[in-house]
């Protein structure tokens, strides 16, 4: 008697096996959906993430190229928000360069600097009022001191012209 049900199920499979085919196929194409989505936002993701690290690497080389930065620094930088966008990002960048000893811009100098501006270094007396040029002014001076007070240095990593670098560190 037991064999009966194995023939039952044999006539209800070639009775309505479109509808077995069907369901399968429509499983398959549910599973190959849901993992291409998966897919695709963990690429978009990563598309993202990886951008941000061109972005910064070419930053970087148009202002010095002798300067890299570690892998823990590049993570860092990811990890803040950048409300200036690129503008924001390159003069980060350049402080940080100038605040970096050797050519390898680390982790350690960002979580120091947590402002990212140069403090102990006093902006010019021109600059001394307004609180705009102030920074900028900062930064010209200490990349100045960083250099070893090499002005055509200053104006390439900086992509200022010699007199206004000049302009600023006159009364140094
Ligand atoms: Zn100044």
């Amino acid at each position: 008697m037991s064999s009966s049900i194995y023939k039952r199920m044999a006539q209800l499979l070639f009775h309505f096996w479109p509808y077995i085919l069907i369901s399968s196929l429509s499983a398959i194409v549910f599973v190959l959906l849901n993992s291409t989505s998966m897919w695709l936002v963990a690429s978009l993701i990563n598309n993202v993430l990886t951008d941000f690290d061109k972005i910064v690497i070419e930053i970087l080389r148009q202002i010095s190229p002798d300067h890299t930065l570690s892998k823990s620094a590049m993570d860092s930088l990811k990890t803040r928000t950048w409300p200036g966008n690129i503008r924001q990002l390159k003069k980060v960048l350049r402080v940080l360069i100038a605040n970096t000893k050797g050519q390898v811009i680390r982790n350690a100098i960002i979580q120091k600097d947590q402002n990212l501006s140069g403090s102990e270094v006093q902006p010019c007396n021109s600059c001394l009022q307004s609180s705009a040029r102030k920074e900028n002014c900062i930064l010209i001076r200490k990349t100045w001191l960083d250099t070893g007070r090499n002005v055509s240095l200053v104006s390439r990593r900086l992509g200022l012209s010699r007199t206004t670098i000049y302009k600023h560190i006159k009364d140094m």
